[in-house]
């Protein structure tokens, strides 16, 4: 059952994922299905391929994967690490967590360097623990912490992790195409995404850009792998393909959400992103609402609030839906976040008008909530 609100107005999904579509996408992603070999697929795919590189500031490989974003904490580890290698795995929000568990089930020796939610992963940290532990092989940090609204300083860790000679990974599911994101420049060896967030597509497809340092790795790595094996995949996009069948339509509509980007400029999504977390934290300031993240480190793609003691956020949600027809998230993480935040999206296909109204909304549902009332009798 599709609610009415969406239908008549798509952009009132203000979650962090999946984000709103734009018509561009929703047309391609209507188009016939081709052949997924041969000569409508294939050059469709390259300048694909060569469009992302271009967005993750890369000279190296982009593969497209069937899959979630999830799909690249699994890459990440299977094809550059084996059982009992130490990674370091920076923690400030539900985003690290993931990944300490993903990289614990495949045997890694997982190093937790911890930081409290709402504040960043500080680069002195992550020079302090890799001096700890000299046998590191890889690090990862979340760019854009999802649970807590914190864009982490990645661009100074990359040189960090590099001059030890350790790889660097980073789930930017929720930051690339919002945020700026340099791999090169940054020294970031691996960075994932998934299609359904700042990129404006439906949910399905994980984006791994990966450097040419990752290579050697790849033929040290033990771990058995097939369906997320790099060097598959790279014979495969040699060709102009994915090593299985690839969601043409997905495709279709990548291109589609890739070519608006390229239309508008990188620099100008960049910053209107940028514009749009500036205004949504504003708003919340003026309604009385607290931010979860530390100043400074503020996403461009995702708002983190505290709402006012004795309001909870599952209240607040359901209000925001049934007088606005706005979707919002509630927390992620242990209870006290995750009952007492709430968590709004601002990437992708998403605009001014449609945080002002997000925030006009907010305003009336927090003046409406049961507690507010009784406080007010
Ligand atoms: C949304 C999100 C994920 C998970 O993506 P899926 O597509 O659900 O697998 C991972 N990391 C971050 C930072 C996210 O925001």
């Amino acid at each position: 059952m599709v609610l009415e609100s969406m239908k008549q107005d798509p952009t009132r999904l203000r979650i962090p994922g999946p984000t709103p579509l734009p018509p561009q996408v929703i047309a391609a992603l209507a188009q016939p299905v081709v052949p997924h070999r041969g000569e409508q697929m294939t050059p469709l795919f390259h300048e694909l391929r060569e469009q992302l590189a271009r967005i993750h500031g890369t000279s190296g490989e982009v593969f497209i994967v069937a899959g979630t974003g999830s799909s690249g904490w699994e890459a990440s580890i299977v094809n550059t690490l084996s059982p009992g290698d130490q990674v370091i795995a920076a923690v400030n929000g539900g985003f690290g967590e993931r990944f300490v568990d993903v990289a614990g089930r495949f045997g890694m020796e997982v190093i937790r360097l911890d930081a409290p939610w709402g504040t960043p992963i500080q680069p002195e940290a992550v020079q302090r623990a890799l001096a700890e532990n000299p046998g590191v092989k890889a690090v990862q940090v979340v760019h854009n912490e999802t649970s807590t609204g914190v864009l982490n300083p990645i661009d100074k860790i990359g040189p960090i992790v590099r001059e030890h000679g350790a790889l660097f990974i980073t789930d930017s599911v929720s930051g690339a195409g919002g945020a700026p994101l340099r791999m090169d420049e940054w020294q970031i060896d691996i960075a994932f995404t998934g299609s359904q967030k700042a990129f404006m597509c439906p949910p399905g497809l994980s984006i791994i850009a990966v450097g040419e340092r990752v290579w050697p790795y790849t033929e040290r790595a033990s771990i058995p792998r097939f369906i997320l094996d790099f060097q598959r995949m790279r014979e495969a996009a040699g060709r102009g393909s994915t090593p299985s069948t690839a969601p043409v339509n997905l495709l279709y509509a990548l291109k589609a959400a890739c070519d608006m980007m390229e239309a508008e400029g990188l620099d100008n999504v960049m910053e209107r992103h940028a514009q749009l977390g500036e205004l949504t934290r504003a708003g919340l300031q003026e309604i009385g609402v607290e931010l979860l993240a530390e100043p400074g480190y503020y996403s461009p793609t995702v708002t983190v609030a505290v709402l006012p003691e004795g309001v909870t956020a599952l209240e607040v949600q359901q209000l925001m839906r049934e007088r606005h027809g706005i979707e919002i998230a509630t927390g992620m993480g242990p209870a006290p976040v995750r009952e007492r935040v709430i968590r709004i999206g601002h990437m992708g296909w998403t605009h001014a008008p449609e945080m002002e109204r997000t925030l006009e909304a907010l305003d009336d549902v927090l003046e409406h909530v049961p507690a507010r009332q009784v406080a007010a009798d």
